[in-house]
């Protein structure tokens, strides 16, 4: 047999928009079969082939007559817009050929040539609201019964499916897009951003950015797809973006990341992973199950897709009850476990802090709520920390100001990499300010400094004296001095005592090797 069905998607409507096979397969047609206004969007690219072109819902017809002249040995195009295969044409055709009893091997040839669908060409229009899972949902009634559609818009809203509805309306179907709006208001915030995007890359392109409970204001026709976002989408100068989840484990302004290539597949960093950001997966299903739990699923299926859950981000917080404070309330106690919940955690550091991470949406109320019963919050990662020590409960309270004014000034501050001050209030300094990367020890109304403490590894040791019996106020010019330095010069996720041996002076300091002769290899974290 030389006859061939080729069935063709030609994108959105420009002809810049037609693939190099598109434009190749109507040329080698002998005749192109398709519905009117589609047959008009190829023109200029047609020669000299036959044209059938029929109306609305002749589209039974149209996949009979091409099948009729390929097995007369024609090659014909079979045009649709966006792609072949999405609410197009490829499916039909094949359906009459198989009740034919077509067969590959012996019968016509077939070829389906992709194009771009709506879904894509009215995202790229719109910004990029499609980045995450997404599904097409025709509201056209006319072959599929409303109550299976009803139930798909259900699911997907339920799901944070981004959805791009077709077919949203027409002359006589006015209800399906009310309808869908009420479903979808069930489960979706009224400000979600949408889109209504007609005639893509056509002449009469239009575009209008909305929202949820908005969009029916607006006119929405025949030649319009309506694209609404999922509960993490947002609308930014005009755009309506996706986010794909890049923000759970990057900084996003910065070029330094907290977490180094080898540690960003690790499970630890991926909480919010199937396997729930613990070491050993003894059984996925267990961990299916505890994941379904997280999520509110339940046993049997029409239970799992409701209620519908927020996709949230893990939020993550230092959390401690004073500077030189190291007594947590009852009431702040309890306003972190009421934070937390049951999805939240709390770990215990060595720092002088608890790291918190919740799953939320609203982190500023969060933090709000803590800082209301008088505990500081931080940010965690590569900033600097302020590790005083009780000064003695209260009772050697002379070095608590400066204390307080470092945290004033620095606490959370970006750093190259995780930096800590430690303040300790006498001469024991028990809470062991000289081990860290700035240490400040108070003794007899004036500040010793130690700096460049090699605060990890086998070769661990103290920070080195620089200066002696400093007033406050010089300790406080040189601890800030030293800081602007490494905080310009270091390299990212550079380490002080690192940064500090590489440089050889900061801020007029000289760097001494002090490190204990002890023939050891370094060794990594967990090594
Ligand atoms: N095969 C096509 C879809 C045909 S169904 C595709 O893959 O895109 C018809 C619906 O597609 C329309 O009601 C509209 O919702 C959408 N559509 C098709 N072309 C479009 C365009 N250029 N702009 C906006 N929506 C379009």
């Amino acid at each position: 047999m030389t006859g061939k069905l080729l069935i063709v998607g030609f994108g959105p409507g420009s002809v810049k928009h037609f693939t190099e096979r598109a434009k190749e397969a109507i040329a080698e047609s002998d005749c192109i079969i398709g519905y009117k206004t589609y047959v008009e969007l190829v023109t200029d690219l047609i020669t000299d082939q036959e044209i059938i072109s029929t109306g609305m819902s002749e589209e039974v017809s149209r996949a009979q007559a091409a099948v009729k002249l390929a097995e007369e040995g024609k090659k014909v195009a079979v045009i649709s817009s966006g792609d072949a295969g999405v609410y197009g044409m490829a499916g039909l055709v094949y359906e009459v050929l198989i009740e034919k009893g077509w067969k590959e091997a012996e019968g016509v040839k077939v070829e389906v040539i992709p194009g771009i669908s709506a879904i894509n060409s009215c995202a790229s229009l719109l910004g990029a609201p499609v980045m995450h899972d997404s599904c097409t949902i025709s509201l056209s009634d006319h072959l599929t019964p409303w109550s299976i559609i009803e139930k798909r818009i259900e699911a997907a809203a339920a799901a944070d499916f981004v959805i791009a509805l077709y077919n949203p309306k027409s002359g006589k179907r006015t209800r399906q897009i009310v309808e869908a709006q009420r479903i979808l208001l069930k489960y979706r915030d009224p400000k979600t951003p949408v889109g209504l995007v007609k005639s893509a890359y056509r002449d009469r392109e239009h575009i209008m950015i909305t929202t949820l409970e908005e969009m029916l204001t607006y006119e929405i026709g025949m030649l319009t797809t309506v694209v609404i976002g999922n509960s993490t989408t947002f609308l930014y100068d005009g755009k309506i973006i996706t986010p794909r989840g890049y923000q759970r484990k990057y900084t996003l302004n910065s070029t330094k990341q907290k977490l180094r290539p080898h540690e960003r597949l690790k499970r630890e960093n991926e909480p919010w992973a199937l396997h729930g950001g613990k070491e050993e997966e003894s059984s996925s299903l267990k961990f299916a199950e505890e994941a379904a739990k997280i999520v509110g699923m339940k046993d049997t299926p029409e239970e799992s897709m409701i209620p519908f859950q927020k996709i949230e981000q893990i939020f993550e917080l230092a959390v401690s009850p004073g500077v030189a404070n190291k007594q947590f309330t009852a009431q702040q106690m309890l306003t972190l476990a009421k934070i937390i919940g049951d999805k939240g955690s709390m770990e215990y550091t060595p720092h002088h802090y608890i790291i918190v991470r919740v799953p939320t949406d609203q982190p500023e109320l969060i933090v709000s709520k803590l800082k209301e019963t008088g505990l500081l919050v931080n940010p965690i990662g590569d900033v600097l920390t302020i590790k005083a020590c009780d000064f003695c409960d209260g009772e050697k309270k002379d070095g608590i100001p400066l204390a307080e004014e470092l945290y004033e000034r620095f606490s959370g501050m970006d750093m190259p990499k995780e930096t800590k001050i430690g303040i300790n209030g006498c001469g024991m300094a028990c809470y062991q300010a000289v081990q860290e990367d700035i240490g400040l020890v108070f003794r007899k109304g004036k500040f010793d400094l130690f700096i460049g403490a090699k605060t990890v590894g086998r070769t661990a040791h103290s920070g080195q004296l620089i200066a002696e019996g400093v007033e406050p106020n010089e300790a406080l010019s040189i601890v800030t001095g030293i800081i602007k330095e490494y905080k310009e010069k270091g390299h990212p996720n550079e380490s002080f005592f690192k940064f500090f041996k590489r440089v050889k002076n900061v801020h007029g300091f000289q760097y001494k090797d002090i490190t204990p002769v002890l023939d050891l290899e370094p060794l990594g974290c967990g090594e």
